[in-house]
């Protein structure tokens, strides 16, 4: 194998500066989600050609219920032009939590200070809506999209990689697979067929009209006073709820214990009985929201959780796993999403910088700059689940601050698109001198 040859020229553009010139490699992303759009519209910016392949035949705007964008993902929208307004206008706006505990009694409220502000602009609303701004805004910036394509094959060789897509088969430079939780990208990766696990957990979650909340006595200030967040905390259960656009539309989740076997889909039915049930003993008032939730719109998500992955790109460094097809993140962390888009900005720069003729150290570097980062966020699901779930009460009285939600700066304000070109030249340093070493070893 070739050793890595740095590339002289160094970072050449700027972060928020489209590369003008086209670069000659062709993309193949295998996924239409947030990770396969951000990547698609990420590397068009920076010059290179896309073409995305979908298995759904078309857009849903209703399609889910609410998604999170942390400030380091709104940093990545804000660079699309004509994206963050659209955002705004469909987006939750609110500068504070109300935390309760799971009676109902008032615990803490959590304000966003001037320093979290300042990391950027978040996006929270529904996942349809938002992901239809990001998937029109990826059509008019030239990225082509086929739906209804069933990926079913990938390959690669030293010169590129491909895909069998429908039965036709489809070549490029690389191929992203952005192919999400029940990724088949990862057989190649991997070379085996990596099962999820349970995580013990899963989600009752909906998204609905808040016309009858307004009406009952329990709910009507959830949704009368503008946007407003909410949590409960309890036993091994967190209850979430949020109003959005002003209070017509409302949101909530909550996470609880779940053993059953995993089944991969993403979302089933949830039934108001079980459901309730579970949250036997809580406030009356998120009763009446599990009861005021129309049954179609209440569905049970099953939390799929799987070990990391030990390396997300190809034997022979064509192909690259990004989003959740990478790292599924437990929904606690908040992050799932913002990683996703993140990935895809680092890529760009990273094929960017690397040029045509290096295409496998641009995903080697993109790995390297990554993998760390996204372990790191990724085990603050399971801390931030664990501090709700396991919650002192009665320390918590005495000292509210103890349940303040973490808003760390390392991750909020991490800019993925700059922090690609600053840790470039380090990044392939580093894979230059593990190559040695294990040149050295073989000798
Ligand atoms: C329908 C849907 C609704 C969701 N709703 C929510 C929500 O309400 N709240 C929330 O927090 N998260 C939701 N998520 C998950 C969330 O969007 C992702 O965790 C996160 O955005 C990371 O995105 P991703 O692009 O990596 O994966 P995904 O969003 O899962 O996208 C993967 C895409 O790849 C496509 N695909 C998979 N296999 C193939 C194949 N063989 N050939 C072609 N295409 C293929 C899928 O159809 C899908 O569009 C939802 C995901 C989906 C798919």
């Amino acid at each position: 194998m070739a050793l890595y040859v740095k590339n002289d020229s160094g970072p050449s553009v700027p972060a928020g500066v489209e590369d003008p010139k086209p670069s000659g490699i062709r993309v193949i992303i295998v996924g239409a989600g947030f990770a396969g759009l951000a990547a698609a519209i990420e590397c068009t910016r920076k010059g290179h050609s896309c073409l995305v392949l979908e298995s759904y035949r078309k857009t849903n705007v209703q399609l889910g219920d609410i998604i999170s964008f942390g400030s380091n993902a709104g940093r990545i929208f804000d660079r699309w032009p004509g994206v963050p307004d659209k955002l705004a206008s469909i987006c939750h706006v609110s500068d504070h939590t109300t935390f309760n505990d799971w009676k109902g009694e008032h615990i803490y409220t959590q304000y966003w200070t001037p320093h979290e502000q300042s990391f950027g602009k978040r996006y929270n609303g529904h996942r349809g809506e938002i992901h239809k701004i990001v998937f029109d805004h990826a059509v008019e910036q030239g990225v082509e999209i086929r739906l209804g394509q069933q990926v079913t094959e990938y390959f690669e060789s030293d010169q590129g990689a491909g895909v069998v897509s429908d039965g036709e088969r489809i070549t490029g430079d690389v191929v992203l697979g952005a192919d999400g939780v029940r990724s088949k990208a990862r057989m190649l990766v991997l070379g085996y067929d990596d099962k999820p696990k349970p995580s013990g957990y899963a989600i009752y979650r909906a998204w609905m009209d808040s016309t009858e909340l307004a009406k009952h006595e329990l709910t009507k200030d959830l949704v009368t006073n503008g946007d407003t967040h909410t949590g409960w905390l309890g036993p091994d259960i967190h209850f979430l709820a949020a109003s959005i656009k002003g209070g017509r539309d409302f949101s909530w989740v909550f996470t609880h214990k779940d053993e059953r076997d995993v089944d991969e889909g993403w979302a089933e039915p949830g039934d108001h009985d079980d459901a309730c049930r579970i949250l036997k003993g809580w406030d009356p008032t998120v009763h009446a929201i599990v009861r005021m939730t129309p049954p179609e719109k209440l569905v049970d998500w099953k939390l799929v959780y799987r070990d990391p992955l030990p390396t997300w790109v190809s034997p022979l460094a064509r192909t690259a796993l990004i989003g959740d097809a990478a790292h599924p993140f437990l929904p606690t962390s908040i992050q799932g999403a913002s990683q996703a888009m993140e990935d895809g900005a680092c890529l760009a720069v990273c094929l960017q910088l690397a040029g045509r003729k290096d295409v496998p150290l641009a995903l080697r570097a993109f790995e390297k700059m990554r993998y760390e980062r996204v372990r790191r966020v990724q085990k603050t699901g399971e801390t931030t689940r664990d501090k709700w779930h396991k919650a002192d009460f009665e320390n918590i009285k005495k000292n509210p601050e103890a349940i303040r939600m973490k808003r760390e700066e390392w991750i909020l304000a991490h800019d993925a698109e700059d922090h690609a070109y600053q840790a470039w030249l380090d990044a392939v340093a580093e894979l230059e001198r593990a190559e040695l070493e294990r040149a050295e070893l073989e000798r």
